[in-house]
């Protein structure tokens, strides 16, 4: 039961008007299984490990049974799909409710692949095994990347086949996240609503996310310069391991700053800037070069939506909104800098870093390095042999402009090996490595390589992981990879 499971749910959300959401329960499937369980994320939560995995446990994470004390609902949205601005929603998930933790946190439960919703546009509702498991495999990578994003709880199959490219085994995602509050949520209300509804999304937001806002003069400007922070921060951890999300949406980027939506996303191997995985993303907008200027792009979207609220004077708030997006720069290149530093053990800030940076980038372009294996080398100066990077005359030079930067910081060699090896992942979930446990997963229905695979990456700065087939970087191919969501 609700009870033995320790479900502990709040619904704050349908506090807020109706045109936010649509109850309605998930569509039941017809044989749930469970496929994976994180039990270290469901202790956090405080939910029973053992009852989760029973059949009643296992009904509800599939949808078939409503806990008790959830309310059910898709949530409202709209958004700018690779700059066209439309109405959107959750077409594929339901939130049932948020749980509180044993320490009084709350976290937004949603199951994703639960059955059409009033949002679904036409489509089924429903999602395949493979992303779901893929959203797990990499949302939890992150997490131990130190990236703030959505965790994962759980993935069941459903018995079900699902008709896309060809007939796949049907998965629904158990999905944790601070909430699913999105810039286009925002963008849903100042398109659609009163001025009263976007206040009171601002001010839900305010409470649930940055609840020291509350008393000062301007919140709402403080919630935009909040939102930017947190944005900035979060993106430049993505460029700092090589994370390209994919699909940087507006509705798929979320107010609580935390990395949402896996569909294409994967992790760079060779460096190169242009980078771009999705199949869908034909011109590139969500390169990997592209990224921080589009985070900018869509908080300005996040800054109009908000407009109102800035001020009464529209001209005013206008100003505000420039004044507070025009910080984005500078801020985002402090936080950049700040990472690559630490990449390259360096502790102390000197004007000529970023020209350091930058030249070494150049040349592992130049060289078609691998991008996380050079930094791992470097940070264990294994820098001889086969690579022609390390054999290049640009690197040798580079080498020598760096140990001598680092001659300048009086901190030992034993501390920049320990700031190096912490900011610089020996393992990630390499695209090759997922698309095998993937496969294993649901041709073979062989869990055990995802296991494997999730072990080393959840653990992505251990530098003991003797697992070189994780570590080593894929023999290049003339085939870039592609992903489909
Ligand atoms: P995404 O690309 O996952 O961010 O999804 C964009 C929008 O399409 C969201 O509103 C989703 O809920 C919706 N969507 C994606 N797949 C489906 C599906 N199979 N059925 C209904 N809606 C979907
Ligand atoms: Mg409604
Ligand atoms: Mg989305």
């Amino acid at each position: 039961s609700t009870k033995a499971i320790n479900w502990n749910f709040e619904n704050s959300y349908v506090q807020l008007p109706s045109i936010f959401y649509s109850t309605l329960r998930p569509t039941p499937v017809p044989s749930p299984k469970l496929v994976i369980l994180n039990h270290k994320l469901a202790t956090e939560l405080g939910l029973d490990v053992q009852n989760l995995q029973n059949k009643e446990g296992i009904e509800m994470l599939a949808g078939n049974q409503v806990p008790n004390g959830a309310i059910p609902l898709a949530q409202a949205y709209a958004g700018h799909q690779f700059g066209h601005f439309t109405m959107l929603g959750d077409g594929r998930a339901i939130l049932l409710g948020e749980q509180i933790t044993p320490l009084g946190e709350r976290f937004d439960i949603q199951l994703k692949g639960s059955g059409p919703t009033p949002y679904s546009r036409g489509g089924d509702g429903r999602a395949t095994l493979g992303p779901m498991l893929r959203e797990y495999i990499i949302s939890e990578a992150m997490e131990g990347l130190g990236i703030p994003t959505t965790r994962s709880l759980a993935v069941v199959s459903t018995g079900e086949i699902i008709t896309r490219e060809a007939h796949l085994p049907g998965g629904i995602l158990t999905r944790v996240a601070s909430s699913h509050i999105r810039v286009g949520t925002f963008q849903y209300i100042s398109n659609w609503g009163t001025n009263e509804e976007l206040k009171a999304l601002a001010d839900y937001t305010i409470n649930r996310h940055f609840s020291d806002l509350k008393e000062v003069e301007n919140p709402y400007l403080m919630l935009l310069k909040e939102v930017i922070k947190g944005q900035v921060q979060l993106i430049s951890k993505w460029q700092l391991v090589g994370f390209i999300h994919g699909v940087m949406n507006t509705d798929n980027m979320a107010i609580s700053g935390e990395t949402i939506d896996y569909g294409p996303c994967a992790f760079m191997d060779t460096y190169d800037p242009k980078t771009v995985f999705s199949s869908i993303d034909v011109r590139g907008r969500y390169a990997y070069i592209n990224q921080p200027p589009i985070a900018e792009w869509n908080l300005s979207r996040f800054a109009e939506a908000l407009l109102p609220l800035l001020h009464k004077d529209h001209d005013m708030a206008v100003e505000l909104a420039k004044e507070g997006i025009s910080s984005f720069n500078e801020l985002y290149k402090y936080h950049w800098i700040k990472g690559m530093r630490a990449k390259l053990g360096i502790f102390n800030e000197e004007l000529e870093d970023i020209s350091l940076v930058e030249e070494l980038l150049s040349i592992m372009e130049k060289y078609k390095a691998d991008y996380t294996d050079t930094f791992r080398r470097l940070t264990i100066n294994e820098i001889q042999g086969d690579l022609e990077l390390f054999n290049s005359r640009e690197f040798t030079e580079w080498y020598k402009r760096w140990q001598t930067r680092l001659e300048r910081q009086p901190q030992h060699r034993e501390s920049k090996y320990q700031l190096m090896s912490n900011s610089n992942p020996a393992v990630i979930p390499r695209n090759h490595k997922v698309e095998e446990a993937l496969e294993a997963a649901v041709m073979k229905g062989d869990f055990s390589v995802m296991d494997r695979l999730l072990k080393l990456v959840t653990k992505p700065y251990d530098y003991t992981c003797q697992q070189l087939e994780y570590i080593t970087p894929p023999k290049p191919t003339d085939i870039p990879y592609k992903t489909y969501c």
